[in-house]
């Protein structure tokens, strides 16, 4: 088979550089983004890299940000601007090859094999990007470009923010092997101390394991690890056309450390459910009636658990249910690695009498729900620059509400993430 050229393109900080690109005042100045800027209580979904510099980390709470840091600047999500960036960068991509992945609204797998010809080397294609980004949207991305998926993706987390790096075929030994395990995709930190204990550190140890040894410790996870260690992996860039019958939003994110601490779990399902939302809001299918959530442990086993709410397209309502699904099924000592939610179910906008009508903030979430959309619509019909500022969605804290007691019998059908 003919090698094949993959990038790997994942934008800087993408909420922090949307909002400064449509605030210039931003720049240069340390900032996080939100789900609700004015409630200590609420969670970091994003910083810049001066943020960063202060030891400011998504997912902790705004109160602990601002204590690092007291004069960093903090604003709302707008995931209509987020969404329409990231469909211009699309476009971009789109320019050099039809084969493009999102894996999240910032980050895309892009197949240049059949690209060459027209646009030149892997690298070169990689740089014309960047710069299109750059000049154009005032955005920067970090992209990796390899001879697969895997490699792909680790060439672009090497160099960061604004950089091209490659992992090329011949010698990748050289860059690759060097590297501790815990750089390859999808080796977590209990992975990487079972491997240690038999002295494999590096991606290159892992690479030269006996395979029977590696199936006898992780199982036949052992086996596909090596093979991405030796750069083996022949995943295809599964291109899927936008929009096509949507049934469901998901998002997941591989946390930074496995944690144990509920509290901290729950910002992130509260930093997931947020981005989720908004999609749904931008994707204009009116509510969800269903909740899943993913949980992959140390060991790369992936749980997912389901519930049914009654319609709903608020933040708090989807992070809460996810949270309280999570809490119901997930032992509490036991780490978690990776966490997603997803929806499902929309209506498409037809009215229903809902349970939630009956309850005492039934009226409440519903006055929630159109001044969102007010705010949703103003800005399409106008640009996405003119409402920014000044009006920010209150996204109340809503632990208080009592969840309905509709929930379904929850199915438990292990599966690997899409
Ligand atoms: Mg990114």
């Amino acid at each position: 088979m003919r090698s094949r050229v993959i990038l790997h393109s994942d934008l800087n900080n993408f909420f922090a550089s949307v909002e400064t690109v449509l605030n210039p005042e931003f720049k240069g100045k340390p900032l996080i983004v939100c789900g609700d800027p004015k409630q200590r209580k609420g969670v970091v979904l994003a910083k810049n890299e001066e943020a960063k510099k202060y030891g400011i980390k998504t997912a902790e709470t705004v109160a602990s940000a601002l204590a690092k840091c007291p004069h960093v600047l903090r604003t709302g999500t707008h995931f209509g601007d987020y969404k329409y960036y990231s469909g211009k960068v699309r476009e971009i991509y789109e320019r050099f090859t039809d084969v493009v992945e999102e894996c999240s609204i910032d980050e895309c797998s892009l197949d240049m094999t059949a690209s060459q010809r027209l646009f030149g080397s892997g690298v070169e294609i990689a740089e014309k990007i960047r710069l299109a980004i750059k000049e154009e949207l005032g955005l920067t991305v970090s992209i990796g470009v390899s001879f697969n998926k895997i490699f792909a993706k680790l060439a672009s987390e090497m160099k960061k923010p604004d950089a091209v790096t490659e992992i090329p075929e011949i010698g990748f030994e050289k860059i690759v092997y060097p590297l501790p395990v815990t750089d390859l995709l999808y080796v977590g930190k209990s992975t990487a101390s079972t491997l240690s204990g038999c002295g494999i550190r590096t991606i290159g140890d892992l690479a030269a394991s006996d395979e029977g040894l590696l199936c006898k410790l992780l199982g036949k996870r052992g086996r596909i690890l090596r093979k991405y260690a030796c750069g083996e992996d022949d995943e295809p860039v599964r291109a899927h056309k936008e929009k096509e019958d949507l049934k469901s939003i998901g998002n997941s994110s591989t946390l930074p450390v496995s944690l144990t601490d509920r509290e901290e779990i729950k910002r992130w399902f509260y930093v997931l459910s947020e981005s989720v939302t908004g999609r749904l809001r931008e994707a204009d299918v009116g509510r969800a009636n269903t909740v899943h959530i993913v949980v992959r442990d140390d060991n790369l086993e992936d749980k997912t658990w389901q519930t049914k709410i009654p319609p709903t397209m608020l933040c708090g309502e989807v992070a809460e249910t996810a949270y309280k699904l999570f809490c119901e099924n997930w032992p509490r000592a036991k780490p978690v690695r990776m966490l997603g939610v997803t929806i499902s179910g929309f209506d498409y906008h037809i009215e229903q009498m809902t349970l939630g009508d009956f309850l005492s903030d039934g009226e409440k979430r519903k006055k929630k729900e159109r001044a969102e959309e007010a705010v949703f619509e103003i800005r399409k019909k106008y640009g996405f620059g003119t409402l920014q500022r000044g009006v920010i969605i209150a996204d109340e804290n809503l632990s208080g509400l009592d969840l309905r007691k509709e929930n379904q019998p929850r199915s438990e059908n292990p599966k690997t993430e899409d």
